[in-house]
């Protein structure tokens, strides 16, 4: 889909339900060219002070008079606007982050399933009756925050919006987006298309602009009850601060070093496709990347020449191509990237993919690197590359096999593979990750499932039925009738 044939306009902001252009831009690049496509709007203090006014009057309002079911039918009706544009969501996501269209309209579907289990959720959550004293009936209700604040990074922009905004809805609140300056054009069709399917204004208000200046004043803004923020630690850090100072809830998703573990007795022909894949997705740039391999060492060398030979065969280039691997967002990221390359120094390059022939010179590809025999305290298998790039490191037994596993700050997913039940259950048990997957794995995947950190991971729980506890707050009612 052509750009200049988008349903909405790139460089407006969505506010109570208006679409507004702004004096201030940011450039729109296309990560595959590295050209500049257009341009989005630069929103800031006023623009948040404006949805957040924007959000208090839609829950004064009919979104908030309607019933838990009223809201399950909106979100249907978004699901199903999602699903009838799914492949035309997917071009803009490809040409917005540089991902491979394929992963691109993965990303759609998975937007669409998060408003159809968010629309089939928002009356199931239920109180509970409490037995207390004689002469007393004590129950609970589930209330929504209010307004609740929207922070999403630019890998998965369809999918974070998702999980989050889905849930929140569900529950009732009325919400402030703050997509990333590096891709937000799907969380403004996202929104167009939520107007389309009889969303009220102002329950979905999206202002586009920088981190520093929409990002900030969100967080900082007294009318936010909760704050939702999936990025960066550094960032979340900031956050986390900036919630502490309004002494409002906030649920951090941040930036993992996960490990995959596999026993020498494991099923290799099935595990090798995952290994690879659940580093190299998305060009590496996943927060639940599977950036460590862990191998027994009887079987060290085997996984290596086999993850080698997949490697051999990766091919990059232009998201709309849809090959192995797209261009990493920005030239920023790619400098980033090539860093920790440049610290592989001696240690063995097992393998690298290869950037096809006619890539855009201005497109920020980075090949795919394999590296075998990283210490487990090096640098590249303790900090977050955020790119194309896997470490393989040998392992003993279970206990060290777990010290390793367990030896960074990180805590987001972890996968361990062996044939042998009981140890995939203890290992299930001592991984510290807030996912474990046993025998596959699935990169955060699965809308169903819970998903959230521990450590430098973060701390709260989004996706699955859980996240309808995050996006609301718990009232105690205690009647005495005598
Ligand atoms: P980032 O922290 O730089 O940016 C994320 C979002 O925060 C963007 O919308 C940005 O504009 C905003 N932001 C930046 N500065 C801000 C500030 N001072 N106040 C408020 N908001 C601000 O992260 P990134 O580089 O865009 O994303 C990569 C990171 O995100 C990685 O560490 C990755 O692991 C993590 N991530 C985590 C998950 C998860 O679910 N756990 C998912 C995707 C990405």
């Amino acid at each position: 889909m052509p750009l200049d044939r988008l349903w909405f306009d790139p460089a407006q902001v969505f506010i109570g339900g208006r679409w507004l252009t702004l004096p201030e831009t940011l450039p729109l690049e296309d990560p595959s060219t590295g050209a500049a496509i257009g341009a989005i709007a630069r929103g800031g203090a006023a623009e948040i002070d404006a949805a957040v006014a924007a959000a208090e009057a839609a829950l004064a309002g009919p979104w908030g008079r309607m019933t838990a079911a009223e809201r399950g039918r909106v979100l249907a009706r978004i699901g199903a606007l999602v699903l009838a544009r799914a492949d035309d969501l997917a071009v803009i996501e490809a040409t917005d982050v540089g991902k491979p269209l394929k992963q691109a309209r993965a990303d759609a579907l998975a937007l669409a399933r998060y408003m159809e289990f968010y629309a089939g959720a928002a009356d199931k959550l239920m109180g509970e009756t409490i037995p207390y004293l004689d002469g007393y009936t004590v129950y609970t209700l589930r209330e929504p925050h209010g307004v609740t604040g929207h922070i999403v990074p630019w890998n998965y922009p369809m999918q974070i919006i998702g999980r989050s905004v889905g849930a929140a809805l569900a529950m009732g609140n009325a919400c402030v987006l703050k997509p990333a300056e590096e891709a937000c054009l799907t969380a403004l069709a996202f929104a167009r298309l939520a107007e389309e399917a009889g969303l009220p204004a102002g329950a979905l208000n999206v202002v586009p602009g920088l981190g520093e200046e929409a990002g900030a004043a969100l967080t900082a803004h007294p009318g936010v009850r909760h704050l939702s923020f999936t990025g960066s630690v550094g960032v979340g850090q900031l956050v986390q601060a900036a919630a502490a100072r309004n002494v409002v809830p906030v649920t951090l998703e941040l930036g993992g070093k996960s490990p995959q573990v596999v026993f020498a007795d494991a099923d290799l022909d099935r595990a090798l496709p995952f290994l690879v894949n659940a580093g190299i997705q998305n060009a590496g740039q996943t927060c639940s990347a599977a950036s460590r391999i862990l191998v027994e060492r009887s079987r060290y060398a085997e996984v290596v020449d086999r993850m080698a030979a997949r490697y051999g065969a990766l091919k990059v280039g232009p998201a709309l191509s849809d090959l192995d691997v797209g261009p990493l967002i920005s030239a920023r990221q790619k400098a980033l990237v090539e860093g920790f390359l440049a610290l592989a120094g001696d240690l063995t390059l097992a393998a690298r993919g290869q950037v096809v022939e006619g890539a855009p010179a201005g497109g920020h590809y980075v090949a795919p690197a394999l590296l075998a025999d990283v210490g487990p305290d090096h640098r590249l298998a303790q900090e977050e590359i955020f790119g194309p790039a896997q470490v393989v490191i040998p392992f003993d037994d279970e206990d060290h096999a777990t010290a390793i596993a367990n030896g960074t700050g990180y805590g987001l997913v972890a996968g361990c593979w062996t044939e042998n039940g009981s140890r995939a259950l203890r290992m299930a048990k001592r991984l510290r990750a807030g996912q474990v997957f046993l025998n596959n794995y699935g990169a955060g995947g699965g809308v169903e499932l819970p998903f959230g950190g521990v450590g430098l991971s973060g701390h709260g729980r989004e996706k699955g039925f859980e996240a309808l506890y995050g996006f609301s707050v718990l009232k105690t009612v205690a009647a005495h009738h005598g």
